[in-house]
This record gives C-alpha cells, structure tokens and sequence, in this order.
C-alpha cells in the first residue's frame, strides 16, 4: 500500500486553484452517465448528495434515519468557523490555517488545512443563499462569537442549534434534487459491506432496517460521509446510532485507518450520573464564552457553590492559561478538569464534575442578554439535572464527543480504494490530534459543498469505467459474506445482550484509551478486547429474526464492528509513543502536566492496513512536512 497524499506542490495559497484547473473536467452531457453512492446524508454526505446532484450526476444517497434530516449533524450546537473578519479583529485565511494546525498539534497535512480555511469563506455564503438564519447583529451583519483555541471571533451561529439549521439548509437542496430526480433517497438503509471489483469501489450492500431486505447497489464510485466512532466509548455525545461499521468494512475491504486513537474528549458534557446511563449530553463550548469555569480551592470542600467566596475558587484555566483563558481548547480544559479532580477538588455527588459559571456575566450583561445567547443549553440543562444554571453554576465533566481520526485519504478525498472517497468526520480529516469547536461543520461542508464536487469528476474522467455485472463474482461474494455474517449473529442466542457488551468495551476504552494513556494500560486492553469478542461471538443474545425490524441486530453488528476496531485503536495509542492533542501518553508530558510532542520520529499520519482476521494490521506512515509553519511547542499561557 502506497500513500500519495497528491497535495500540489507550489505556494500554499496557490495549491487549490491550481488544483481545480488541473484537474480533468466531466463535460455537462456526460455527467448523467456516471452514478455516484453516497453513503451518509448529514452535513457532509448531504451538501455532497445535493450538489452532484445538481452538477447531473445519477446520485443514490443511503442514511439508517428515518430522514436525512436526522442525521446527527443536527445535534451540533454551538457554531461554525469561517475566516471573514466581519469583526476586524486580526481574522484572516492565514489566521485560520495557523489555528487549525496549531490546534491540532501539527499532526494536519498543511495543504488540506490551507484548503479547508480558504473554502471556509465560501460556506457562509452558501449557507446564508439557503436561507440559514445565523445570528446577526444590530445592524444586520452576521455575528460571530469565540470558540476555543482562537483570539479573534470567527464562529457564524443560529443560537445553539446551529447544526440543525445547517443540515435544514442542505437537506432543502438535497430534497430539490430528490425531487428533479437526480438524487435517489435510500433513508432506513444501513451499509454493512463495501463492494470492490478490479481494486476499484463499486458499490455497497445494504440491510433495509424495516424489512430486513438485502440488497445491492453498484455505482462507479463510492462516497462514506458516515460520521465518527466516539460511540465506540459507549458513552459519548454522538446520537445512539452513530457507528463505525462503515468505515470499519471499508477497511477491512483495504482502506487504510489514519490515527485511530485520536479522540476528542469535550471538556463541556453534562457529568455521569449513574450506571444506567447510556448517553452524555454536550453543553456548547460557546459557554465558555461567557461562563468561567472553576473548582474549590480546597480539597473536599463540599459546601454549596454560592457558599463558596471568591478568594477560595481556583478559576484553573484563568490561572493556568492567561492569555486564552476559558477558551483554550478542548483537550487541554479537558485535562485540566481531570487534573483538578484527579486532585480531589471536583464537585458534585461522584467528585467528578467541574463548575461552569455564569454569575459574573449575568451580573455584567443581565439574565436576558445571557438568554437570548444561549437560551435552550440552559434549558436543556435544566431539564436534565432539575438545576437552575442562572442561579447555581453548571456543573461539567469532560466526555467522548468527536474523532479526529478515519479512513486516510488523499488531497482529492480519495481513500486507498481507488474509487472511495470519505468525507466529513469519517475521514482522518484537516484535525490533526485535536479539533478545535466549530470546525467540523466547516469540514463537512467544505468536503460535500466544495471539494468533492471537483474531485470525483477528476476521478470519473480519468480512467474507463466499465460496467459491473450483478452477478460479478466479486459482488455475489459480499452479499453471501453479509447474509451469513446476519445469520450468525441471529444464531448464536446466548445469554448477553449487544448493549452489555457494548458497555464493557466502552468502560475498558475510557479507562485505558480515554484522556489519559499509558502501555500498561493499552497493552490491558489490548489483551482484554480479543476475549470480550470472543464472548461476544459466543454469548450475544439478539432475540426476533432478520427479516423484521430489529434494533437489536442492527446494535448487534454495529458493536461487532467496535469490537474489531477497538483493538485498533488501543494498538495505534500504544505505538505512538509521544504526547499530541486529544492523544495524552502520561509516560511523555512536560514538568507542568503539558502534552509532549516527539517531532523527531511521529510526525506522520499513522494509517493502518488490514491484514486478515486475527492479524494485526500493518503500519503506514504518511509524512508530515511543513513548509510553512514552524513546528512550536503548542502554548496557550
Ligand atoms: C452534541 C454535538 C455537538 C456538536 N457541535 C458542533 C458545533 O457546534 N460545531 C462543529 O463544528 N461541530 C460540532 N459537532 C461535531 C459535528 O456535529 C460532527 O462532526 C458533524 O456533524 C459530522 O457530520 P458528518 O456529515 O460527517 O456525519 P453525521 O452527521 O454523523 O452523518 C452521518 C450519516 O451517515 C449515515 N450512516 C452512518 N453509518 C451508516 C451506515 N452504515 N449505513 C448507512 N448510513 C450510515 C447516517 O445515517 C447519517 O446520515 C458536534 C458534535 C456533537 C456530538
């Protein structure tokens, strides 16, 4: 396996346009001749489906929800980045690029990034012709508020339902070519296996989750924009059903896994509040605009927060991070909370909880300036702890929210599988180790709206693509491995439900895989996962049959997936023996607690192979070289 990334040579600012001329053209007559496989229809999978729809291409778009407009997209709350500089204040492309590659602790690919900053400009405007209601000042202009990991404003947003209102924008246009005929909708349809005939993606096979029915789909090329695997945590802020299993078939099909272990754990969850839970809610980071985040400066100090004077709150992330504040970003607010209560200073019932505080804006802005930002979080709030967050402070605790790792592709979005292109949060993405807030909004539509578009018809019209028969041998072998991958999973009927094993797997990441890592740890796990799978493959219970709907054998592959690419993960954690972003080694970290970085030997991307069942999967690594930053220690003091 070779990896090319294919990124231009030239200055950077330059790579994109000259790219685009570059690239060979589908001429507007031919374009209904070539189909095209989305597999996803949130932010990604739906602004990519409507647009090569609307270019002409014959587009099949393939979601298990019930409606692409529920995709979990629409959980995205706080905002989305562009580089405009409605604020004047120091924002540029350049600005952003830096950011973004500083943000992910130099573990991007420069030209991606570069890309993603310029095209950044370009989604507002999009968005904003669909009739996206951002929030706008006084005057009438778009607003913009801070996120983590930047000084300037540059976050665009519709209260805290930012994602919703995006994904309505791009599920209008996706509905527009649903109804021309362009666009195929497939909702209810959950991908279990990749279709690759003569090395090339060809299509997908899928369970119809209502009736059970399988079927197969043929296209000349494939696009996943299934989103990320933080479910593999179990408990995370991803919708119930996010998965992996895409992108997981994907490479065990021969698409090569880039940097699994980098997870971003969100410093702003909703804490655990029991055994029983089975899913975490996030609270914005646009919180910490306004709300201060602190803890007790004395260990065990139980008395109630309001209680508790000034002089003996430690606001940690003030003290520690002067210049950023509240807003340094997420994996290092994430770890200073667990330091703090590692420390024994957290707050609530478990210890495990950190106070976001809202008293002092309130008192500077009043309570209806601080409703009318961000009015449904506290509500939301409210609803789920019985807590009034405008009289008594939040209390937060960091969680598993987003990933930074996925299929490795190239600068064209092509995986290893000539013909799979992955966009949005399923690809390794311009994240680096780390995602700053309200960039994977703008990753995803970058990718749906304005990189792909180009891209697939470079691919489309440079080499022949000659029909699939279907009954290619190649595609009868997919199907009959789906069919008795369901029938097993149905025959076992053991004395464990999918969840329970689900829950296991999940505890065993966090503790092991989670904000803090050590090889101890890791190789435990490692050791641990093969027996749980075995278990699983013995003991799982999944009650009903195929050809019905049956929540519990979609959960069932869904965890049979995780059980596979948990060990991945854990193998990809252990070999990166240095500090970087959402990935904390314990064994590598500066004197004062910081992330240490080993440029020396890991500045690659770290893409996996697969190599057959019970094997483990080959290394790859893909350069990273940087022309045009300097690789820094990351310093938010
Ligand atoms: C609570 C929360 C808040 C967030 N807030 C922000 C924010 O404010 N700003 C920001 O930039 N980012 C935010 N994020 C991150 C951001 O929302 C996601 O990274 C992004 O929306 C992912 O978009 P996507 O299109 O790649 O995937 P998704 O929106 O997850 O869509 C995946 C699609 O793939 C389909 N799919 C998956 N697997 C299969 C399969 N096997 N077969 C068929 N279909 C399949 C699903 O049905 C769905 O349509 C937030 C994330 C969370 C969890």
């Amino acid at each position: 396996m070779e990896l090319i990334s294919g990124a231009p040579s030239g200055p950077l600012a330059e790579k994109w346009e000259r790219h685009k001329f570059e690239m060979k053209l589908v001429n507007p007559a031919n374009k209904r001749r070539f189909s095209v496989i989305v597999v996803g229809s949130g932010l990604a999978g739906g602004s990519a489906a409507a647009t090569l729809g609307e270019l002409g291409y014959g587009v099949k778009c393939f979601c298990f929800q019930d409606s692409p407009r529920r995709a979990h997209s629409i959980a995205a709350q706080g905002g989305i980045n562009a580089a405009k500089n409605y604020q004047n204040d120091g924002d540029s492309i350049q600005r952003l690029f830096y950011d973004t590659i500083k943000g992910g602790d130099f573990r991007a690919r420069e030209a991606n990034v570069y890309r993603l900053a310029q095209i950044s400009v370009n989604i507002i405007d999009q968005c904003v012709a669909q009739g996206v209601p951002f929030a706008r000042e006084y005057g009438g202009l778009l607003a913009n508020r801070s996120f983590g990991g930047a000084q300037v404003s540059r976050t665009f947003y519709a209260r805290g339902q930012t994602g919703q209102q995006l994904l309505l924008g791009a599920y209008q246009a996706l509905e527009r070519q649903i109804s021309a005929g362009t666009v195929e909708m497939h909702p209810r349809t959950e991908m279990l296996d990749l279709v690759v005939v003569d090395g090339r993606a060809r299509g997908i096979v899928t369970r119809h989750l209502v009736t059970g029915k399988l079927e197969t789909h043929l296209a000349d090329a494939v696009i996943l924009a299934t989103g990320g695997y933080g479910n593999a945590f179990y408990l995370s802020t991803n919708a119930k059903g996010c998965n992996v299993t895409a992108t997981w078939r994907a490479h065990r099909r021969g698409a090569a896994f880039a940097n699994p272990c980098f997870t971003q754990i969100h410093p702003t969850c909703i804490p655990v509040s029991g055994d029983y839970q089975s899913k975490l809610t996030l609270m914005s980071e646009s919180l910490r605009n306004d709300g201060r985040v602190w803890v007790p400066k004395q260990r065990g100090d139980h008395r109630a927060p309001g209680q508790i004077p000034d002089a003996e709150r430690d606001y940690y992330l003030e003290r520690k991070y002067p210049s950023y504040g509240n807003l340094c970003p997420r994996d290092i607010a994430s770890r200073a909370a667990k330091e703090a209560c590692d420390d024994g200073r957290g707050v609530g019932e478990t210890g495990l909880g950190v106070y976001l505080d809202f008293r002092d804006s309130i008192q500077r802005l009043g309570e209806n300036r601080i409703r009318e930002r961000y009015g449904n979080l506290f509500e939301m709030y409210q609803r789920i702890t019985d807590e009034d967050p405008y009289k008594v402070p939040m209390r937060i605790f960091p969680a598993v929210h987003y990933t930074m790792g996925g299929l490795w592709v190239d600068y064209n979005l092509m995986s290893t599988i000539p013909g799979l292109h992955v966009l949005g949060e399923a690809n390794f993405s311009d994240h680096g180790a780390n995602r700053l807030g309200a960039s994977a909004l703008m990753q995803g539509l970058a990718d749906g709206y304005f990189v792909i578009p180009y891209t697939i018809g470079h691919y489309l019209a440079s080499q022949p693509i000659p029909p699939v028969a279907a009954d290619h041998p190649e595609v009868r072998a997919v199907e009959e491995a789906v069919r008795s991958r369901t029938s097993r999973l149905l025959s076992i009927r053991g004395g464990r439900t999918a969840d329970s094993f689900h829950r296991e797997l999940g505890r065993l990441l966090w503790d092991k895989c989670g904000m803090a890592r050590d090889a101890a740890g890791l190789k435990e796990a490692l050791a641990r996962i093969p027996s749980l799978r075995e278990e699983f493959w013995k003991n799982l219970n999944v009650p009903g049959s195929g050809e019905e709907l049956n929540q519990g054998l979609e959960r069932a592959g869904r965890v049979a997936d995780f059980l596979e690419f948990a060990e991945l993960m854990c193998r990809d954690a252990l070999h990166r023996e240095e500090s970087c972003g959402g990935h904390f080694r314990t064994e590598h970290q500066t004197p004062d607690g910081e992330a240490r970085r080993d440029d020396e030997h890991f500045t690659y991307v770290a893409a996996w192979e697969y190599q057959g069942e019970g094997k483990p999967a080959l290394l790859h690594k893909e350069p990273l070289e940087f022309e045009n930053v300097h690789l820094s220690t990351r310093s938010y003091k």
